[in-house]
């Protein structure tokens, strides 16, 4: 059955009370574009990102008896964060399996809540086989990062309320990893405006999706240390739902490098006053390097706000970053 604009409203019900509903501020860098650009602050939510919402949904969409199983998931950070603050609601059971790459500081928060935390491997799917793995030996139900319908709709309730609160809106531009949050937020935004035109952003190294897309089916790709360390990983050479929502619903893909990603953080801060990990910054980044051109209203997400701050304060200092012997910044 595919997704329809149904499952999202119902999504909606089913996350109030657990994931907020966020505001939108108006960026200072509408005034430099000479259009409306609003910023929808899930840096706001009760674990500093959007993924809560998806993980509510399809916790929330477990019965009683798989919840007593425990849940487990793989993630970058965030996810594991959504999945262990909605665990803990339902009193259930976690695992989070992380790989080497997620920063130190999203681990401490899913330890925090009390989530059964498992480092393995220097990937994404690494860490995805460990899921799966304890899936199969201890019969633990997996809540994967975006390719799920459960997580697509509720990733897509954004779509609703930035439409309530805009409904001027042409442009969409939307953080892009597995494309969880873009499928849904397409889906259900043209659903409502088959006119909107949405656009996802990723970094220019190991964007799983963007190549897929251009190779017209799920390929692998090489994840390498990024300022948008919730944007690396790949999407499942055996992808069943987010490749094929974001081939119809996604009209644009802009990559980004490294220094662009770094400049879209300093924006984000210097000319919104914004604090937020670098997946967040990347519309800023497409914005300031002209990589993203509107001719209307437009929104960015503001995806997530779990940055290292040692990190942070080093790129609003004006810093170079070492990403695994790659240098960002200033020589
Ligand atoms: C997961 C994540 C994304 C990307 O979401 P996908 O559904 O994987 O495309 C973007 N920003 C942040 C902060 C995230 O945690």
């Amino acid at each position: 059955m595919p997704l329809t604009l149904q499952d999202v409203y119902a999504a909606r019900q089913r996350i109030a009370g657990t994931a907020m509903r966020t505001p939108t501020i108006v960026s200072a860098l509408s005034a430099r574009v000479g259009h409306k650009v609003a910023l929808k602050l899930e840096t706001l939510q009760p674990i500093g990102a959007f993924k809560i919402r998806g993980a509510a949904n399809a916790i929330a969409r477990l019965s009683q008896a798989e919840r007593e199983r425990g849940v487990v998931c793989c993630s970058t950070g965030n996810h594991g964060r959504a999945v262990a603050y909605a665990a803990k609601k339902h009193s259930a059971r976690a695992v989070v399996c992380l790989s080497k790459l997620v920063p130190e500081v999203k681990v401490a928060a899913i330890e925090a809540l009390g989530a059964e935390v498992v480092r393995i491997g220097k990937s994404q799917d690494e860490a995805g086989e460990e899921a799966q793995r304890l899936v199969e030996d201890q019969g633990m139900i997996n809540i994967p990062p975006f390719d799920h319908p459960d997580v697509i709709s509720g990733q897509g309730t954004i779509a609703l309320e930035l439409l309530e609160d805009h409904p001027d809106l042409g442009t969409i531009v939307v953080p892009l990893s597995g494309g969880g949050l873009i499928a849904g937020i397409a889906m259900a935004a043209k659903s409502i405006n088959p006119a909107i035109r949405v656009v996802g952003v990723s970094m220019d190294r190991g964007a799983a999706m963007a190549e897929s897309l251009a190779a017209g089916k799920p390929v692998e790709v090489e994840e390498v240390a990024s300022l948008a360390d919730s944007l690396g990983g790949g999407i499942g050479l055996d992808n069943r739902h987010t490749f094929t929502l974001c081939q119809r619903h996604v009209d644009d893909v802009i990559l980004l490098s490294e220094e662009e990603i770094y400049a879209g953080m300093r924006s984000l801060f210097f000319d919104d006053r914004l604090v937020a990990e670098g997946a967040s910054a990347v519309g800023h980044g497409a914005l300031i390097s002209d990589k993203l051109k509107l001719d209307g209203p437009a929104a960015m997400i503001i995806s997530g706000a779990n940055v290292d701050m040692q990190q942070f304060s080093n790129v609003m200092g004006g810093r170079p970053i070492n990403l695994e012997g790659k240098m960002v910044g200033p020589a």
